[in-house]
């Protein structure tokens, strides 16, 4: 196993599936050495060959890395590297720096900023956008609450993972933007599947109408990219319905919290739920579209 000059510093990268895998291969590419760390072995046996080192425990992960990342599904795996037995709090990294890079509370970032710092770590929430091809082409958006001067030294990390960083405010602030981003993503897929709903119901090509509507504007990412997979009835995975229902969740939990109201996160959120209730959880998010199918009685085949 090939291991990295470790020149530009250590990195433990904790979570290696869909988006950290890509990410982790991007700061080995800019000479990081990386320290991969995941509850699924197989998971980090791909970024061997690239010159990652396998670590066989969180604390292995963690003790003598200048920076630990994280992206892991949901607040209690980010708790768990936290508190959990070989974690942050009882084998602290070298670097006293840990960013953790997945969607979760922001309340419970705040929660965990406060204990770390008890301990003289500095804690970042540096959530993504852009999905698995951002994550590969190294052009994710980050946006990034926390400290000032511990964002100033995780920059040149970031800058290996992401185009467009920013750091938006104080801990938790970068969930909170992340989440009005999901909120954003979600009702725009919504809007399309109606799209597709009644242009389907009408007889018109779908292929052309997804066209056209890119030419002008009603053009979107989410049309663009989700787009010819629903038209294909197409639903594999990059970003998993169960994941933008967890997303949708902290939407709605933050809202309430602030009494604020947000109808369409509401009903979209709905749509969600009855899309994992009919097994789509671990499909794609273009799988939204099958919501329609059963509101419609028609399918894409
Ligand atoms: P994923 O499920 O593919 O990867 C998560 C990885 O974490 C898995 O390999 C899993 O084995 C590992 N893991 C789980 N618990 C662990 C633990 N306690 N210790 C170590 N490893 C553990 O998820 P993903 O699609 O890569 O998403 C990760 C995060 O990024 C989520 O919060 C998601 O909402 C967010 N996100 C995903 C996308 C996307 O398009 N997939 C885009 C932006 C943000």
């Amino acid at each position: 196993m090939m291991e990295r000059n470790d020149h530009k510093g250590t990195v433990g990268f904790v979570g290696l599936g869909t988006m950290g895998r890509e990410m982790a291969l991007n700061l080995l590419k800019a000479g990081y050495a990386v320290r991969a760390y995941d509850v699924r072995k197989e998971a980090v046996d791909p970024l061997f060959s690239h010159g990652a080192a396998g670590a066989e425990s969180l604390a292995d992960a963690v003790r003598d890395a200048d920076i630990v990342i994280s992206m892991l599904p949901d607040t209690p795996q980010v708790e768990e590297i936290v508190y959990g037995e070989g974690g942050l709090l009882a084998s602290p990294p070298r670097g006293r720096l840990f960013v953790d890079m997945s969607t979760i509370s922001p309340v419970a970032v705040r929660r965990m900023h406060a204990d770390l710092k008890a301990a003289d770590i500095a804690f970042l929430d540096a959530p993504v956008s852009g999905g698995p091809v951002g994550a590969k082409n190294a052009s994710l958006s980050i946006m990034v609450g926390g400290e000032r001067d511990a964002f100033l030294r995780a920059e040149p990390v970031f800058r290996a993972m992401g185009t467009t960083i920013t750091h938006v405010g104080e801990a938790g602030a970068g969930q909170t933007v992340k989440l009005c981003n999901q909120l954003v993503c979600a009702i725009n897929i919504q809007a399309i599947c109606e799209a597709l709903a009644l242009g389907r119901a009408s007889g018109v090509d779908l292929g052309q109408l997804r066209n056209v509507l890119l030419g002008g504007s009603a053009a979107s990412w989410m049309l663009e990219r989700l787009g010819p997979a629903m038209i294909a009835g197409d639903d594999s995975a990059g970003f998993r319905i169960d994941l933008m229902l967890k997303d949708l969740r902290l939407v709605q939990e933050q809202a309430l919290s602030l009494s604020v109201p947000l109808p369409a996160s509401a009903l979209v959120t709905s749509q969600y739920v009855e899309a994992r209730a009919h097994g789509e959880g671990t499909n794609g998010n273009q799988a939204l579209f099958r919501v329609y199918d059963r509101m419609t009685n028609q399918t894409v085949a």
